[in-house]
């Protein structure tokens, strides 16, 4: 078997906890304890080892990962590999201190979480108050002259505020705005019914997303990741199964991509037990849908297999129990009329606004945390 082109990737879940609960995070049902995190040590060695093998940039996630106390370590253990680092956070816990002790140790930039542009509406979705923290946190950023990216996940209850949410984002000084519409891996998966947007909300906010990014042109870039339910196209997933990157989940298993542990028949390889030079290059995890033989079905001969890899894998499970079947967000799929069914569903009867219609990623907020918006 021929090696395969180095990753230059990793996504490094540090811990699946996490003061918010937002119903569409992409952490799976079942989240790690924090007792089998990874220690930082461990980290350190991980990131060694992902340096040999050719990553250049990390994202550090979670979770909340500031919620290790170890985090500045694990920054400097990047740092000394030659790793790029990136904070995701969702400012919870982003004091000056904090972010000083950060870029002391090598942090780059910080990419953080945004769930509304009206501070009730972003305390609701995101199931805590935390609206006044995220503010906060983008002027610990600024100051500390990090550049700031804002991720947006777009769905039913605020894609009607996209315009608002890209002046907060200018205002709060982001230089990138990921707007990404919802895509239905773990949580999401669990709350589709209420996540799912109209056409007509989509085409409003496509339309509001192509004009500020012409009156912003040059100033700050606007991400806008496609609905791919609603499109008839299938994303090229993670640039393909196995092909630029990896994730290391809390417990220390890797992935090809952060919502592969769903797949039933997936043996996940895990870096304590084996060097990540194997997992990436030998692990039957990592082999099993790289490259383009083994595709069936219209994928096998289609033009596009080398661009869209035949669209994600965990999505063709998730809607036709079979993870090698073509991605039914696909037109040419066999099962696309699963995904037109869904997107033509006339929305649930609820108010966009009501806090009743998640089902909040867990442990379930209590009472007094959650906001009535
Ligand atoms: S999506 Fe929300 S709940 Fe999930 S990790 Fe991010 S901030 Fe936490
Ligand atoms: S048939 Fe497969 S390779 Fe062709 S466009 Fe659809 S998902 Fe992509």
């Amino acid at each position: 078997m021929t090696s395969p082109p180095p990753p230059w990737a990793l996504l490094a879940e540090l811990t699946h906890s996490c003061p918010l609960h937002c119903p569409y995070c992409s952490n799976p049902l079942e989240l790690v304890r924090r007792s089998r995190e990874l220690s930082a040590e461990k980290w350190a060695d991980v990131l060694r080892q992902a340096a040999e093998l050719g990553v250049i940039h990390t994202h550090l996630s979670g979770g909340e990962p500031l919620l290790r106390p170890d985090l500045a370590a694990i920054v400097a253990a990047a740092e000394s590999a030659g790793i790029y680092t990136q904070l995701v956070t969702s400012g919870v816990g982003l004091s000056a201190p904090r972010m000083s002790a950060l870029a002391s140790a090598g942090l780059r930039s910080v990419q953080l979480s945004v769930q509304h542009a009206g501070p009730a509406a972003s305390d609701r979705i995101a199931g805590y108050r935390s609206f006044a923290a995220k503010e906060q946190a983008a002027a610990v950023v600024r100051d500390a002259e990090l550049p700031l990216g804002l991720n947006v996940v777009l769905h039913r209850d605020n894609l009607d505020a996209v315009d608002a949410i890209v002046d907060l984002g200018v205002a709060w000084g982001a230089e990138r705005i990921e707007l990404a519409n919802v895509q239905f891996y773990g949580w999401a998966l669990h709350n589709r019914t209420a996540l799912l947007p109209t056409r007509d909300q989509l085409s409003r906010a496509r339309e509001t997303v192509e004009s500020r990014r012409q009156q912003l042109a040059g100033t700050t870039e606007l991400v806008w990741v496609v609905p791919d339910y609603f499109d008839g196209v299938a994303k090229p997933c993670m640039g393909g199964w196995g092909a630029v990157s990896l994730t290391v989940a809390p417990d220390g298993g890797v992935l090809p991509c952060p919502a592969a542990g769903a797949l039933p028949d997936l043996e996940v390889p895990n870096v304590r037990d084996r060097s990540l030079e194997w997992i990436w290059n030998s692990s039957p995890a990592f082999n099993l849908y790289r490259g383009t033989e083994w595709m069936s079905g219209p994928c096998g001969g289609c033009p596009r297999r080398e661009t869209d890899f035949g669209g994600c894998r965990c999505q063709a499970h998730a809607l036709t129990g079979d993870a090698a079947r073509t991605d039914p967000a696909c037109a040419l799929s066999p099962d696309h009329a699963l995904v037109r069914a869904l997107a033509e569903a006339p929305p649930d009867d609820l108010p966009p606004d009501d806090a009743r219609r998640y089902v909040y990623r867990g442990p379930r907020p209590a009472r007094r945390e959650r906001s009535r918006g």
